[in-house]
Order: C-alpha cells, then structure tokens, then sequence
C-alpha cells in the first residue's frame, strides 16, 4: 500500500523524524483554514500518489490567504500525469539551504536492505543515478544486522553531505530504518531531506510504501485505507477477498494456485495474448469462489475471453466442473469462457463440461491450447 506524503509524514512523525508541522485540506476554504493554524508562509501541496508534482505546478508556496485561495483553487482538481488531485496537504513553509536524498529499500537481488544517500537531492533520484551515479552512497545493510550509528555515519560521509547536516542527517537515518523495519515498510524515502539555513535537517517530503502481507500486525493502518487509490477491480477483488491482480490485456484469467495463474499469464503471453488480470483463486474452486471471480473479471471491460485454468489436487475435477457450472449459473457473463482442467479426476470433469459446452463454453485438454483458443475468440493474433 502507498502512502499519501502526509500520511507518510504521520507515519515519519511515529519514529521521531522531523517534519513540518501541517494540515490537510478538501477544499479551498479548508485550505485557507488549515493555513491560518500552520502560519504563514506555508506551502500548498498536490496529494496524489505519484512523483514530480512540483514540476507539474502542484506545490506553490504562498504568503498570504489570498494566495493560499488561488493556489488551492488551481490544484484542487488538477490532474497530475492521470492522478486528479482531491486533497491538499497544507505545511508551514521551510527555508531550504540544501536539498538531500535518503532512502531505505528491500535490495531482492542481493537479500540484504539497500541504504541510499545523496546530496544531490530534490530531482529526480533515478535522473541522479542515470547521469552522476557516484552521486548516490548505497550501503547494503544486512537486516539481521540492522543498521547502527556508526553505519549511518558512513553512509553520510560517503554521500558527502554538508558537515553541518552530518548530525541531524545520522539521526534521521537512524529513525527512518527503524520507520522501514518496524513499520513493515517496502519502501521509506525522503527526497528532499533537508539542510535549513539555521542548520536544522528535516523531511520535505515522503514516500512510504507498506508491506501489505504485514497488515496483520498493524491494525492502526486501517486508517491509511479509505482514501487509498484502488483500481476498482481490485477493491472488488478484495472485497471478495480474492487475490486478484489487475492487468493491461484482453484474456481474463483465473487459476488455481499463484504458481499456475503465473504460469498461465506466461502462456497467454507466450501464445501472443495479452492477460487482463492475475487472480489466484486457491486450492478449492468451489461455486461461490468460481463466481465471485467471474464476477470481478466480468466488470473489467477490456476482457473479451475468459481462460479458467485448473489443475486439481486435493480438490477433485468433477468438483471443480460442478463449481464452474453452478458459477455460471449466478453470473451472466459477457465473455466466452475456455476452460483447462486438468490433474484428480479430470475426465469426470472434463464430462461434465462437455454436457454444457456451446461456443460460448468451452473446454480444451492442454494449456497451451486452451491459451491459444481464449486469445483467438478474444479477437488476438495468435503466434
Ligand atoms: P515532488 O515534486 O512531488 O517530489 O514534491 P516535493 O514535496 O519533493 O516538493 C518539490 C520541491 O518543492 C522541493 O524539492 C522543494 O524545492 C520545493 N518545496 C517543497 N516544500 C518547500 C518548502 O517548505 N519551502 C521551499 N522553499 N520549497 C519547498
Ligand atoms: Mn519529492
């Protein structure tokens, strides 16, 4: 789940990392408001979940409640690269001396967290890594380990930042690991950090992604949820409590096992089809699992074939066929449906398929084929 930057702030604020002091706003009005509490000069900040807002005219600083009405007035409703801004966050205004860049990330490849500083921050980090990558100190930080004092020291003298930030920095960077550790964080960056002119370090901005799989032990997350950016077959997915991953094709796809939806993602892939979705129904493939699955793909407007492929284990296939059959039954469907069943008592399935086959359902033995039948009445070129 990705943060907003003020609830990452709220999220920084927990582990004792400096921020500016602010509030969020709705409307032009509440801007005004929250503005007159925070005192002038403040800055009025686009919340959308996407980088590069002050480029895109999404952060304006203002003097006044005049201005703070005229920029208000022009981000509210702003679209910023597909996001439409329906918040604002309100802080008061920082004098900026430097800007810096600090992150804290999973490095998969190398099975160890990734520490990255910068004194060159405030741009666009992946920019910075393309033109001048020696500009960013990367300290790979072995989680069992942790990250100390003495290692955050390094990292920022390494990054060569400003001998006058070098105190507050190392204690930033302290807090922000135990933010990304014990916070269940993906992803903590800080860009900008900054160096004010009286020689204070603070976070000027934030970006938190939360490990989902680590939700259970954070019930206060719930309060991130709400106005999280959903795609909205997702939120159905989830609803349903599916695991459902939206996708750009034209095939929908559901499989039992996250091992074989991938796999059949491949395949369409491989066949020339584009996948419309990932969604792993589990090991059963009961009638209302099969439904509520068909019900999400079917609200996906771009799917113009559905693949159902199953691999029966400890559930039986004549099961999986009653399920699909008594599915279809509680939901109409737009799509044709192309199903591979395969794996304990396929024929039985396969059987009880065949009574119900038409042009609109039907049941082919190998995946490849079924793969290649989907993309084709979906309207693709088959390779
Ligand atoms: P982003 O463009 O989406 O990354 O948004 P940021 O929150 O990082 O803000 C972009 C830029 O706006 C920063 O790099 C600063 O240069 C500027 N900015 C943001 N807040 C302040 C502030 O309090 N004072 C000043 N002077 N500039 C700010
Ligand atoms: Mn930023």
């Amino acid at each position: 789940m990705d943060l907003f930057e003020y609830q990452g702030k709220q999220y920084f604020s927990r582990f004792g990392i400096p921020v500016s002091p602010g509030g969020v706003a709705d409307t032009v009005d509440e801007a005004v408001a929250t503005a007159e509490k925070v005192g002038y000069p403040v800055v009025v900040k686009a919340q959308v979940q996407v980088g590069g807002r002050g480029k895109a005219g999404g952060i304006k600083l203002a003097d006044n409640a005049d201005e703070v009405r005229t920029h208000a007035g022009n981000i509210l409703g702003m679209d910023i690269r597909g996001h439409v801004v329906k918040r604002l966050w309100i802080e008061h205004a920082s004098d900026i001396a430097k800007e810096y860049y600090a992150s804290f990330t999973l490095d998969r490849a190398a099975k160890l967290h990734l520490g990255m500083v910068s004194a060159k921050g405030g741009v666009d980090i992946e920019q910075v890594a393309e033109e001048d990558p020696g500009a960013i100190a990367r300290l790979h930080i072995d989680p069992t380990q942790g990250l100390d004092e003495a290692a955050a020291r390094g990292l920022v003298e390494e990054a060569n930042l400003d001998p006058e930030a070098a105190d507050g920095a190392v204690d930033i960077l302290v807090k922000l690991y135990r933010c990304f550790v014990e916070g269940d964080a993906d992803l903590v960056e800080i860009n900008p950090l900054i160096l004010t002119p009286d020689g204070r370090v603070h976070a000027l901005d934030a970006k938190v992604t939360l490990d989902d799989n680590a939700a259970f032990r954070h019930p206060e997350w719930d309060e991130f949820r709400g106005l999280e950016v959903l795609d909205p077959r997702e939120a159905l997915a989830r609803q349903k409590g599916l695991q459902y991953v939206g996708l750009d094709g034209f095939v929908g796809i559901i499989a039992n096992g996250a091992g074989l939806a991938m796999s059949t993602c491949d395949v369409v892939e491989q066949v020339g089809g584009k996948p419309a979705n990932f969604l792993d129904i589990g090991g059963g493939a009961s009638a209302e699992v099969m439904a509520n699955a068909l019900e999400v793909i079917n609200t996906d407007e771009k799917v113009k074939a559905i693949f159902i492929n199953i691999f029966g284990g400890i559930t039986r296939g004549e099961e999986v066929a009653n399920g699909i059959v008594a599915a279809l039954g509680r939901v109409e469907i737009r799509s044709p449906i192309v199903i591979r069943l395969d794996g304990t008592n396929a024929d039985e399935g396969r059987k009880i398929l065949a009574e119900h086959e038409s042009d609109r359902l039907m049941s082919l033995p190998t995946m490849i084929d079924a793969a290649r039948r989907a993309t084709e009445l979906a309207g693709g070129k088959t390779r």
